[in-house]
């Protein structure tokens, strides 16, 4: 028996599927399934269904306008917006922002910002990698100087997912360039509206537009805008890439692909019969089948960690890694599946496969990629747990 046969989470799974299958329109789910990166305003009609139910940020606390769901029923409700596939929240306003308002902004930021995230009206960026501070964020140049009542921006930000829709920035930027580097970082809210910020937009190898390189020239923010302490700004970064890593973990949107890759098997063995490298297949379903059990136990495990009001700690990285691998293994599977048929024929995969159960899989399997790289790149996951965990 499962820890999920409980009655009362049997019950609150039925009112999530409820809740799913009378709102959840066509066209939400279509480009869900399609891979496609989501338009906004579809993201914020979306958003703003699930918070007039009361779910629009399942993992806040209830004093911030979360529904006071604890960890396994977030974590049911995640699998039933995966398996009826609805769009995925805003990750840097609900799961970033959000949070680091809530555990480090003021009364007003909190006012402010808060309500506008969870009802959809306002979307965030994240605003720290720069051409040579990704993986070694200490280092960034980008600078915040005080003027009068003003913070003086001036540097570079590049892959800001969703910049060109973003109404607003978390941004990590230097207050101080004596002691250590790490010592003289601060965090902003940035309205990506300020005269001096130009963007740029980067198309990645699915063909899609979702990163953006941003330049600052003397970019003018209130001085109010400072979150939390100043020179504090790494120890929130990190806290905030933590709890980034268990959701990059990505394990409810997994078991959603391993079912599709199953039905995916069973399409292409009615389709093609014995010229179907069935035995191939099958290895490597169930090799992914079970190391999806092991991480979705890890999962867990943390989920009861932080239910005790612990922090997932530097295990997030080990769950960053294997959840990427996997995500990436799904798509490799379904591409080597397909074979010829997978092969696609028009620049933006949005249409035109060789075949109709093609769809989706090569634009997803282009993007994902990235999950290794970003949120901290795997090598970079790899040594935190050496450090952290293994004391090497
Ligand atoms: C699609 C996409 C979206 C992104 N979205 C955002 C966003 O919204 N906001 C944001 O701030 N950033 C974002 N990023 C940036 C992302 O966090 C960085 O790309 C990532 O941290 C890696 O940094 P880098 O690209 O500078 O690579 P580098 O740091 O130059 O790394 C290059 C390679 O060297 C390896 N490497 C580097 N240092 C070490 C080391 N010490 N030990 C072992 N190996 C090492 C890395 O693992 C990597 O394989 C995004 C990136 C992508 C691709």
């Amino acid at each position: 028996m499962s820890i999920f046969d409980a009655p009362e989470l049997r019950a609150f799974r039925a009112e999530v599927r409820g809740f799913l299958d009378e709102h959840l329109t066509p066209d939400l789910v279509e480009e869900t399934r399609a891979g496609l990166h989501l338009k906004r305003g579809r993201m914020a009609r979306w958003q703003a269904m699930l918070n007039q139910r009361g779910w629009g940020a399942p993992h806040w606390p209830a004093a911030a306008g979360g529904p006071g769901w604890n960890e396994l029923q977030r974590y049911i409700f995640e699998e039933e917006c995966a398996f009826a596939d609805s769009p995925p929240g805003d990750v840097l306003g609900l799961f970033l922002a959000g949070p680091m308002i809530i555990a480090e902004g003021s009364a007003e930021q909190k006012e402010r910002y808060l309500p506008r995230i969870l009802s959809g009206e306002e979307f965030w960026c994240q605003g720290f990698s720069e051409p040579n501070a990704g993986s070694d964020l200490a280092s960034l140049k980008t600078t915040a100087v005080l003027d009068g009542d003003e913070w003086v921006i001036n540097g570079q930000k590049t892959w800001l997912s969703s910049g060109h829709y973003a109404d607003l920035m978390f941004c990590l930027a230097r207050t101080r360039t004596d002691g250590k580097p790490q010592e003289g970082l601060s965090q902003f809210v940035v309205d990506m509206c300020t005269p001096g910020i130009t963007l740029q937009p980067i198309y990645t190898m699915d063909e899609g537009h979702s990163v953006n390189a941003v330049f600052f020239d003397d970019v003018r923010v209130p001085r109010e805008n400072l979150i939390g302490k100043l020179n504090h700004g790494w120890s929130y970064a990190k806290d905030l890439l933590a709890r980034e890593r268990v959701n990059n973990a990505q394990a409810p949107r997994t078991k959603r692909d391993i079912l599709e890759l199953e039905r995916l098997a069973d399409t292409l063995r009615n389709s093609y019969g014995p010229a179907f490298d069935d035995v191939w297949a099958r290895r490597r379903l169930a090799s992914i089948t079970m190391d999806f059990v092991g991480l979705e136990s890890a999962v867990l495990k943390v989920l009861a960690r932080q239910m005790s009001g612990g922090e997932p700690g530097p295990v997030a990285s080990t769950l960053k890694i294997r959840g990427s691998e996997l995500q990436q293994r799904v798509t490799e599977t379904a591409l080597g599946m397909l074979g010829n048929a997978g092969i696609v024929l028009t620049p933006n995969y949005g249409e035109g496969f060789l075949a109709p159960e093609a769809k989706g899989w090569a634009q997803r399997h282009f993007f994902r990629r990235v999950v290794t790289i970003y949120a901290g790149s795997n090598e970079i996951q790899k040594t935190i747990i050496a450090k952290s965990i293994l004391r090497m």
